[in-house]
């Protein structure tokens, strides 16, 4: 078999080795034997240094007219499309999820280039009256500086898109510190930037761990602006460091997603919906359907057939296209969601399907498990509250679409949410009282769109909103500028 290739970091516009000479092994979840290749093990010099190309390059990048900007990013829109197929399979491998579903995440990679693309040619400000005569008012954005991207390895190139786009192109520079389980697609991200032409120290990319090089770059004095989607309890810790530097930072965090199914609902449909969602990408998305709240009058039906559809869904490697759902990222997530199913059966719950690793030749060398569906479950209980980011989710009784609304917005999180139901006054209800950042009506609670506001209520977030133009919000700070063309002091609020 060939060497994997040892892929390196991209510094003020070169590859270059860490300083520390060290490596570590990106491999497969599928098949832990396979290699995919080795990426740099940096650390703090290495971030320093590729913050220091991110400021030199800073000076030109936020002077470069936005529409030209832009043009640099329908290219690189434009070369990710061409190698769809071939950064699909990569991100199969180093992850795990099937093929269909990295393809969507490539392809969210591009919608998301095209769409803030075009915002080179917007990126609105506003104009209006001023009080005073011969004055002019007005506000633009302006960019922030050098930006940290920090990133998890759920989404591994459509959500460092969701942030590395808007960033270029409000006028930042970056510096891009992928997951340790994913770095490969990342690579792929900052080579095709790299080939498209952005200048040398606009994009600088360095892997290593959250201690070595995340940790650094939130602490850095060179870094302006931080952007992080991970793990509540690791974004917390980072807005507590940006806290003491006052640093801004926008954090994209966990979740513990609500899907009401009421018993007026179209069953066939939420029976579809709550299959994809709980098991989509094995349940590792941020907005997967963790919670299912079913009213009482068909919470038997429902359960059963749901059930089925558990037990029948093909597990194996993503890249069969027989399969339906691929392993878990690795061995301690693997041992982290089975305490959870521990967890639930000590609870109480009652444990219907899965549960187990799925143990048969193809899959003995990697880190599969059955799709797992708890029952009878109550509101409090730790497997209905904290976050498992595993193929597991757990039935909720409810009396009515009140008590349905009070256990959804019961925990912690509040990112995405959904309700099936054929009764307008039951989705309206839902729609005005659910506390989330998203609400689906007859939908599951995956499949946000990369043109409107994402992001989530209480710990899964900070109050901003990656996503639509309110992502700009993120990546800008608003100027206002006034001009007074009267030639004399004029004074406002009046005062003569
Ligand atoms: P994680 O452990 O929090 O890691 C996220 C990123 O932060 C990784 O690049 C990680 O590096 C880095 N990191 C770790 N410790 C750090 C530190 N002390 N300082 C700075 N950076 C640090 O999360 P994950 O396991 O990769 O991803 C799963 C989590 O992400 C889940 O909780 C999920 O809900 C959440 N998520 C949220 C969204 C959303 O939009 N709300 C979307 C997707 C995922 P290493 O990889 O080297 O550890
Ligand atoms: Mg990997």
């Amino acid at each position: 078999m060939a060497k994997p290739e040892t892929y390196k970091n991209f510094i003020g516009g070169e590859w270059v080795g860490s300083v520390t000479g060290e490596t570590f092994e990106n491999r497969n979840p599928a098949n832990h034997d396979e290699l995919i290749g080795m990426f740099q093990a940096s650390n703090q010099e290495d971030v320093d240094a590729a913050v220091e190309a991110a400021s030199e390059a800073y000076k030109s990048w936020r002077l470069t007219p936005a529409p030209h900007r832009a043009e640099l990013l329908f290219d690189l829109g434009h070369l990710i499309n061409e190698r769809k197929e071939e950064f699909a399979r990569d991100m199969t491998r180093e992850m795990g999820k099937v093929l269909k579903e990295t393809r969507g995440d490539v392809q969210e990679a591009i919608d998301m280039t095209y769409y803030i693309a075009g915002e080179g040619r917007r990126m609105y400000g506003e104009t209006t009256p001023s009080e005073l005569p011969d004055k002019f008012a007005m506000s633009v954005r302006m960019p922030i500086g050098p930006t940290a991207l920090i990133t998890p390895w759920n989404f591994p190139m459509a959500i460092p898109s969701w942030k590395l786009i808007p960033a270029l192109v409000c006028g930042n520079t970056v510096v891009f510190k992928p997951a340790t389980d994913t770095p490969l697609s990342a690579y792929n991200l900052v080579k095709a930037c790299e080939e498209v032409g952005i200048p040398k120290g606009v994009v600088n990319f360095v892997t290593g761990s959250g201690r070595n090089v995340g940790q650094p770059l939130v602490e850095h004095d060179g870094v302006k602006l931080i952007s992080f989607t991970g793990s509540t309890t690791v974004g917390k810790g980072i807005s507590q460091v940006c806290g003491r530097l006052n640093k801004k930072h926008s954090l994209e965090m966990g979740g513990k997603n609500p899907i009401i199914v009421m018993d007026d609902a179209n069953l066939d449909l939420a029976l579809d919906g709550c299959t994809w969602g709980a098991f989509g990408t094995t349940g590792q998305r941020c907005t997967a359907s963790s919670r299912i709240i079913v009213q009482k009058g068909v919470l038997d039906e429902f359960t059963d057939r749901f059930v089925e559809r558990a037990k029948n869904l093909k597990v194996g490697d993503g890249l069969d296209p027989a399969t339906e759902m691929g392993p878990v990222i690795n061995k301690s997530q693997l041992q982290k969601v089975e305490e959870y199913i521990e967890i639930g059966r000590q609870e109480g719950a009652s444990l219907l399907t899965g549960g187990h690793r799925v143990e048969t030749e193809a899959t003995a060398s990697g880190f599969f498990l059955e799709p797992t569906v708890f029952a009878d479950v109550t509101p409090g209980m730790r497997i209905a509250q904290e976050e498992i980011f595993g193929p597991v989710t757990a039935i909720i009784p409810a009396d009515d679409l009140g008590e349905a609304v009070d256990i959804a917005n019961g925990t912690p999180y509040g990112l995405s949410s959904s309700i099936y139901t054929n009764d307008v006054r039951n989705s309206f209800v839902a729609m005005r009282d659910l506390f989330f950042g998203i609400v689906y009506v007859n939908a599951p609670t995956i499949g946000a769109e990369v043109h409107l506001p994402f992001g989530g209520t209480q710990d899964t977030g900070n109050g901003h909103r990656e996503g639509g133009s309110t992502v700009l919000d993120v990546f800008s700070e608003w100027k206002t500028l006034y001009v007074d063309y009267s030639g004399r002091l004029q004074k406002a609020q009046q005062i003569d």
